[in-house]
């Protein structure tokens, strides 16, 4: 057992169980016991690998995607850069090294990540060093004085989801409890959740016992962004796994442990969680206070608009054997169909007088 589902099953006895969201949020960024407060989870020999562990090649073409914009900006003056969720920098550190091609650029950004895991800024703080960069706790403290060019990969699926089961045409929140063995388990309140606000437009004749999840933190996070953007110009990338559906319904609530798929109740603070991001939902928040929203796009397409293919057979030109393999392995599973090319999505935001970003054609602008 570990130390916190000792606390939490001590939390649940004493007041009841607890939501999806309040078990997601403890598990994951306890200060002491949350999975991301003391480790670096990241990397073949940790619990999951990211694209910018895979290769060089993404965080490369963030990087010139963000140049790109800041030029078709008309070249602002400042500008805040800025990642969510940063793990070990590495995608951090590719980007600004792909970017110092226009050293204007380098001149007019400040560098800020935002992370809550001291083990994990650490990590990053050894990746970029000798980089002036700043850490925040929060979006809040990042200067909203300039213009943002802000991008997060595998952060949102991070954020905490509700969940909801139909039960005669009543939605219930599927809660955290402690069964009569101790375990913790799954169950449903027995009272029914008036309508959450956020549910507003879900549709109605949903069967009975369908479970819908919403994102609450990530629709706040994204409509924080997108208020930034507006009056500042600018652009954010987010990048994540999930879906563009105009209902999304079913259980994506999903633990990871060593590369493979775990109970997402039985070892808290232990084990990776997350859920699948609705981008239909958050599209639509960054929308409601005035920002555009373009894709989402796949992955693979995405990096392949930006030329992922030259600035490979680039490398490939100066690369031993080993570094030739590894390279090519990496574009693979970065684009390849069936892999993070398509599982993954990336949407992007802007202000509304702002250029379309890199990547993006102007008809993809969702309306
Ligand atoms: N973007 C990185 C790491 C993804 S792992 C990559 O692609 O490799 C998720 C990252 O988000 C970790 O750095 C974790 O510590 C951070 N994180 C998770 N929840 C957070 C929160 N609520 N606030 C800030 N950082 C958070």
């Amino acid at each position: 057992m570990s130390a916190l589902e000792d606390r939490l099953r001590r939390l649940i006895l004493d007041h009841g169980p607890i939501s999806v969201a309040r078990y997601m949020t403890l598990a994951l960024a306890h200060p002491d016991l949350g999975y991301y407060a003391r480790r670096d989870p990241l990397g073949s020999s940790g619990d999951f690998i990211t694209a910018p562990e895979l290769s060089q090649l993404f965080g490369e073409l963030i990087g010139l995607a963000l140049v790109q914009h800041w030029l078709d900006q008309g070249r602002p003056r400042h500008v805040a850069v800025c990642e969510l969720g940063p793990g070990r920098g590495t995608l951090m550190a590719d980007a600004l090294r792909a970017a110092e091609v226009v050293p204007e650029f380098g001149a007019a950004m400040t560098v800020h990540l935002v992370e809550t895991s001291p083990a994990l800024r650490e990590r990053q703080a050894a990746t970029l060093s000798g980089l002036p960069v700043h850490w925040h706790d929060e979006l809040a403290g990042v200067p909203s004085d300039r213009p943002l060019l802000l991008f997060a990969n595998e952060f949102l699926d991070a954020l905490p989801v509700r969940q909801f089961v139909r039960r005669s045409g009543n939605w219930h929140e599927r809660l955290v409890g402690v069964d009569d063995d101790g375990a913790l388990r799954f169950v449903t309140s027995p009272r029914a959740t008036p309508f959450p606000q956020a549910v507003g437009g879900i549709d109605e004749r949903l069967a009975e016992g369908a479970l819908l999840e919403l994102g609450p933190a990530r629709e706040a996070l994204v409509e924080a962004i997108a208020a930034r953007l507006v009056p500042q110009g600018g652009m954010a990338l987010l990048v994540d796994y999930g879906s563009d559906t105009p209902v999304m319904t079913g259980d994506t609530f999903r633990a990871v442990s060593r590369h493979a798929a775990a109970d997402p109740l039985l070892a808290p603070g232990k084990v990776d969680l997350s859920a699948h991001v609705d981008f239909r939902a958050i599209a639509v928040r960054a929308m409601s206070v005035g920002a555009l929203a373009y894709g989402p796009l796949g992955q693979g397409e995405f990096l392949g608009r930006l030329g992922i293919a030259q600035r490979l057979r680039r490398l490939l030109g100066n690369a031993s054997p080993e570094q030739c393999a590894a390279l090519e392995s990496g574009f693979d599973r970065l684009v390849g169909a069936n892999e993070m090319g398509d599982l993954f999505k990336v949407l992007a935001l802007t202000a509304p007088d702002g250029p379309a970003p890199p990547g993006f054609m102007q008809h993809e602008r969702r309306q």
